[in-house]
């Protein structure tokens, strides 16, 4: 069974998913940043082997649930983390912890991450990403990229407080320096209100 899920340039999700695998080794160091229902986390923990490790976080406990269960339907056998602690165990570990966190656990550089951001469809709409706690884990995140690391953020606009965390996260990125990381933007072009991808690489 191949691993790239069907696409087409309209599911910009599925975008980052391709883009993200292209730069995942078996023993990479992986980050959900937004656990939600645990596509994005199956996704990265398919492309793992043995000695990877996926940290994926998430605020709402439903969420790490929903993700433990999908990851578990697939044969993963995910642990999950109460504490803030270094992880230094290869494998699925579901933190329920916000992302701005990310710090206190990482023990090594980082080759992947993805943050699809907004509410969890389906949950509470008022538990929505914010443009102050994504940009304290954007920083966090930045010194970790390994060199041809890759983040992918799906960024949505529209819901209350989504254009102002797309416009601070599009600013971040805009200012990250040309020396150091390549930044691109992908966007459904003949459709408002879309979701917007930007992929940041840092360089090698
Ligand atoms: N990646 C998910 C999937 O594959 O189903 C979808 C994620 S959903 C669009 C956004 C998620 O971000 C919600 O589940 C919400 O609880 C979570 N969230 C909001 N603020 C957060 C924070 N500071 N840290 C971690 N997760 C957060």
């Amino acid at each position: 069974e191949s691993l790239a899920p069907r696409s087409s340039l309209g599911r910009v999700v599925v975008l980052a998913q391709r883009l993200l695998a292209e730069v995942i080794r078996p023993d990479a160091r992986l980050l959900d940043l937004t656990a939600g229902n645990g596509c994005d986390s199956l996704f990265l923990a398919r492309h793992l082997g043995p000695d990877g490790q996926l940290l994926s976080f998430d605020i709402q406990l439903s969420a790490i649930e929903a993700t433990a269960v999908r990851l578990a339907a697939a044969g993963f056998l995910p642990r999950r983390v109460a504490t803030r602690v270094p992880l230094h165990e290869p494998g699925c570990q579901l933190i329920h912890d916000g992302h701005q966190f990310l710090d206190a656990y990482l023990t090594g550089p980082v080759a992947a991450a993805i943050g699809n951001l907004g509410y969890l469809p389906g949950g509470d709409k008022q538990l929505i990403t914010r443009a102050e706690t994504t940009l304290e884990a954007l920083r966090a995140l930045w010194p970790r990229l390994e060199a041809g690391g890759r983040l992918a953020l799906v960024l949505y606009p529209g819901h209350p407080g989504g254009d102002e965390e797309c416009a601070a996260v599009e600013w971040e990125c805009a200012g990250l320096p040309a020396a150091a990381f390549d930044v691109i933007r992908l966007q459904v072009y003949n459709r408002r209100r879309a979701p917007s991808l930007l992929v940041v690489e840092r360089r090698l």
